[in-house]
């Protein structure tokens, strides 16, 4: 009997674990294979509320896309990580893949139906609501209650806008543009600010704690139970908070690993609180560009950058003390996310990463924006060329070697490779950004048409981030397209 290891070995460039034994509680309270999926499944197909149940996870969906995987296919819903890994970057299969071919994997089947040897999935994401305390330009109204309350109150001046109707990802969801349907999305906004219901996680908390012999045993081997934990914001989630709660009577608290993905702007204390008491709190910070363009590009207000790179330092210390000591590993990760935004701010954000200390004491992440308006291979080619250089210029500047004790150091995750990919040719697009550039309307006129109304509705302006005058040439070029 083959097991996962032996797949991961006769198909590494294609075969994914993650269907076997993972799963993503969705914002729409449906359930995806993972966070990158592409294909939103028929609602019919899908578990209809926080479902992790047998019946969800040997559904005809699911055998179809493992089976796909076992026989060294990539399956329609991965087509994100085939673009990625095309690209020569680093995908979430290849990110999760490659460190998770541990020796627990040689104990697995990866039968059609499901795994064999584990009853319960050991990774559950959980998108825990959409109440967000940020707005961030390339975040949707389904993922930000602040997006969607934006967008609802500005609907009658933003449903005349070209760009609202040329993509469909700022939009609410299918008919949000329609004035008379504005009652129904008020109502969806309340109901998920707060999605996850207390029976269905305690169903699920009751199933791990009377499997507790099973988490032991696969602890012994080094592999935990993780929760992966993201908004909206978590730490202004309500539901969140009751989770917490409940984890704090349950014993299998000791093999899980809670990895939480925060903007760090709330601090709250009681939440450092049951973080202590759960143990592995490893922690995920978004961070996109130095001072006063993350608040830009986050409709946040001026000063909350400092705050963030306060909280930053708190978590660090915190999470440092438990899981370091006990694997060597860092505990926070810095996700930065590249967007036309943020590009021109990147040698900045690597002065400021360098001068703080964040490659030596966390893990520094970069990943390119896939909205279409925002994604940097839509600038004009010599633009590209030549903030890649500048990045790449900076990148090969930073002292990539351990100054303290631990000697923990890491290189700036990705970023090269981005950096090169992007300077390609027009014609060695993937085919998605050719569609992108093909479509109803030029991303960059997009770009532009929708800075101006959100400058508009948040009484900012683009101008005033504008330290090395690209979003100039930007706007100049996209009214001659
Ligand atoms: S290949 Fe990528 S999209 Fe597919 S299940 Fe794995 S991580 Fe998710």
């Amino acid at each position: 009997m083959k097991t996962i290891n032996d797949y991961l070995d006769k198909y590494p460039d294609s075969f994914c674990p993650r269907p076997f034994q993972e799963m993503v509680l969705w914002y729409d309270r449906t359930v995806k294979i993972c966070c990158v999926e592409e294909v939103m499944p028929n609602r019919e197909e899908v578990a209809p509320n926080f479902d992790i149940s047998e019946t969800y996870r040997s559904s005809p969906r699911m055998q179809k896309v493992r089976e796909t995987f076992l026989k060294g296919k990539w399956p329609k819903e991965c087509a994100r990580c085939k673009r990625e890994e095309d690209r020569g970057t680093v995908s979430l299969r290849s990110m999760t893949s490659k460190p998770r071919k541990h020796k627990f994997y040689n104990r697995i089947i990866p039968s059609i139906e499901g795994s064999e040897n584990i009853k319960l999935p050991m990774r559950v994401e959980f998108r825990v609501g959409n109440a967000c305390n940020m707005k961030c330009r390339m975040c949707f109204p389904l993922v930000s209650s602040l997006l969607a309350n934006e967008f609802i109150d500005n609907l009658e001046e933003i449903r005349e806008e070209e760009w609202a109707w040329a993509s469909g990802e700022y939009n609410l969801g299918a008919g949000s543009l329609e004035i008379e349907n504005k009652p129904h999305w008020l109502e969806y906004n309340k109901k998920s600010l707060n999605w996850i219901e207390d029976s269905s996680i305690d169903n699920y908390m009751n199933e791990l704690e009377n499997n507790l012999d099973m988490l032991e045993h696969i602890s012994e081997n080094g592999l935990y139970l993780e929760w992966g934990i993201i908004g909206g914001e978590p730490t202004v989630t309500p539901a969140f908070f009751n989770m917490m709660e409940k984890l704090s009577k349950y014993e299998f608290k000791k093999y899980l690993i809670l990895k939480i993905t925060t903007n760090a702007l709330v601090l709250n204390d009681k939440l450092m609180t049951q973080f202590s008491n759960v143990g592995r709190v490893p922690i995920n910070i978004s961070i996109d560009a130095p001072g006063k363009v993350h608040e830009y590009i986050r409709g946040i207000p001026q000063g909350s950058f400092e705050k963030i790179h306060n909280n930053y330092k708190k978590y660090r210390d915190m999470t440092a003390t438990k899981i370091e000591s006990e694997t060597g590993k860092t505990t926070t990760t810095i996700i930065s996310t590249v967007s036309i935004l943020s590009i021109f701010s990147v040698p900045d954000l690597l002065d400021f990463y360098e001068e703080n200390d964040f490659f030596i004491r966390s893990k520094v992440s970069f990943q390119f924006v896939e909205n279409m308006d925002l994604n940097p291979y839509h600038l004009p080619f010599e633009m590209r060329q030549e903030i890649s250089k500048k990045i790449l210029n900076r990148l090969d500047q930073i002292k990539m070697e351990p100054t303290i004790d631990n000697g923990m150091i890491s290189e700036p995750h990705n970023l090269r490779a981005m950096m090169t990919d992007l300077c390609k040719k027009y014609e060695d697009y993937p085919e998605r950004y050719k569609k992108q550039a093909e479509g109803k309307m030029h991303p960059l006129k997009a770009f532009v048409a929708r800075t101006k109304t959100l400058d508009k509705i948040r009484k900012q302006s683009i101008h005033s981030i504008d330290t090395y005058g690209y979003f100039n040439q930007i706007i100049n070029y996209a009214n001659k397209i």
